[in-house]
């Protein structure tokens, strides 16, 4: 069959069109596969007693698809246009509800991760943007099933909770939260040999909790157990929720550009403003902890304004300032002092509203003299005993109704008298300044009652 000119110029131009066409279409299936695929440079795990989180550190920003598989329990974490790399070989992932993590490149060119689990876990991913130290980052969050979803709202003083009750029936126990700052993602600030803050800092902790644990009438609990990250609106949220607090302590060890800054500082919640340069740049990088740590939800700044939680503040604030002083000034006995007087700052991790709350700085990690100190033990425990001196102080001074302390403080201030013959009730209140009616309320007197020599009378408080 012959084909006419004009047939053929015209499937000639056709052709020359589908073929530009052809390039064209090619150009377009190349296009993702000409882009650089992401790479995993590193995966970490964190075990915390609640939960374990999963990240991944990208060379940039991903998307994923992620789901769920049982029998056995497995999460599935797809990521298109990314590279299998080594470090998905060597996860680090013992101790938790990991049992392996597997990874191959898929066909479709996306990469897919399998993390096989011992149990059912509710997985939770996010992204998180370049922070400090870190890149673009992926984050799994296997939790615990059945877990409380976090609640958002601080509401101030809740009373209606049961406190922890001492086995003497003479009070309740007084409950301490210690917190160690940073933890997990967040390894805080780091000395030039490389100590890192959010391990001593957990180490003094769990020496502040034995030497408290040994108090009668106290019960310390640790807000972070272990190598893990907490944000920080979680911190206050478990010292007033979880555990009922009387107090919260959240101990750090920071760094300053200036490596001879040292000393040790405590804080208290400044609402106007730093009491000095060092105490709000201290107060930016301790609020930084969420970026670093990983919170997907901005949550860390979340204050309420009412009238109520404004009274409940100025109250707790009043007496964070106090014990504050006390732990500083017993601190005083076995370290350096950046400054002798207690600092005040805009701290989120401090901003309960019905607690007092400080924030003790045990000293500078980026000094190198205290760098080695708070790596030793003996300077450790001298600080863990010197803070929880001051603890205990504040509370004899200041014991809060109902606990084994406010019975003791009682017990302590009344003075005895012996009643002597001829005396009368009023020349006894006469003598101890207090007035008859409180005199004989304290004793349990009638206006009936007759008193006689020797009798032991029971002295109040004028
Ligand atoms: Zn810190």
């Amino acid at each position: 069959m012959r084909l006419g000119k004009s047939l053929k110029k015209s499937l000639k131009k056709g052709l020359q069109i589908a073929s530009t066409c052809t390039v064209l279409l090619v150009l377009m299936l190349l296009t993702p596969v000409l882009q650089a695929a992401e790479k995993i440079s590193s995966v970490r795990v964190w075990n915390a007693p609640d939960h374990t989180r999963i990240v991944f550190d990208l060379s940039g920003p991903v998307t994923h698809h992620l789901f769920t598989l049982d029998a056995p329990d497995r999460v599935v974490i797809d990521i298109p246009n990314a590279q299998k790399t080594r470090a998905l070989d060597l996860v680090d992932f013992k101790g938790g509800p990991l049992v392996n993590v597997r990874s191959a490149a898929q066909s479709n060119g996306d990469l897919r991760v399998v993390l096989d689990l011992d149990r059912k876990l509710n997985p939770k991913s996010f992204l998180l943007k370049p922070s400090e130290q870190y890149g673009h980052r992926l984050v799994i969050d296997l939790e615990q099933s059945g877990k409380a979803a976090p609640v958002a709202v601080v509401k101030p003083a809740s009373v209606s909770q049961p406190k922890s009750y001492s086995s003497m029936g003479s009070g309740r126990d007084i409950v301490v939260a210690i917190d160690a700052g940073h933890g997990g993602e967040d390894p805080g600030a780091i000395g030039a040999n490389g100590t890192r803050e959010k391990d001593v800092v957990l180490q003094i902790s769990r020496r502040i909790y034995n030497v408290l644990k040994a108090e009668k009438g106290v019960k310390p609990v640790l807000i972070r157990t272990g190598d893990y990250f907490i944000p920080l609106a979680t911190r206050r949220d478990n010292a007033r929720r979880k555990y009922n607090a009387d107090l919260f302590v959240s101990v750090h060890a920071d760094a300053f550009h200036n490596h001879r800054a040292r000393g040790a500082s405590v804080f208290a919640l400044s609402r106007s403003g730093a009491t000095s340069t060092l105490a709000r740049v201290l107060a930016e990088q301790e609020n930084q902890s969420d970026a670093i740590g990983g919170v997907q939800i901005d949550n860390s700044d979340e204050m309420v304004t009412s009238v109520i939680y404004d009274l409940a503040m100025e109250g707790s604030m009043e007496h964070s300032i106090k014990v504050g002083s006390m732990v500083l000034r017993e601190m005083g006995g076995v370290t350096h002092l950046h400054k002798k007087h207690l600092e005040q700052a805009g701290f989120a991790v401090l901003k309960s509203p019905d607690i007092p709350s400080i924030l003790v700085e045990t000293g500078f990690i980026s000094n190198p003299t205290e760098e080695r100190n708070l790596s030793s033990k003996n300077h450790q425990v001298k600080l863990s005993r010197a803070i929880s001196r001051g603890i205990i102080t504040y509370f004899d001074q200041h014991p809060p109704p109902g606990t084994y302390f406010a019975a003791r403080k009682l017990q302590q201030d009344s003075q005895q008298h012996r009643i002597a013959r001829g005396e009368t009730l009023s020349e006894i209140a006469h003598r101890y300044r207090v007035d008859l009616v409180s005199l004989m309320q304290y004793n349990q007197l009638n206006n009936t009652d007759v008193i006689r020599e020797g009798q032991v009378l029971r002295i109040p408080n004028s």
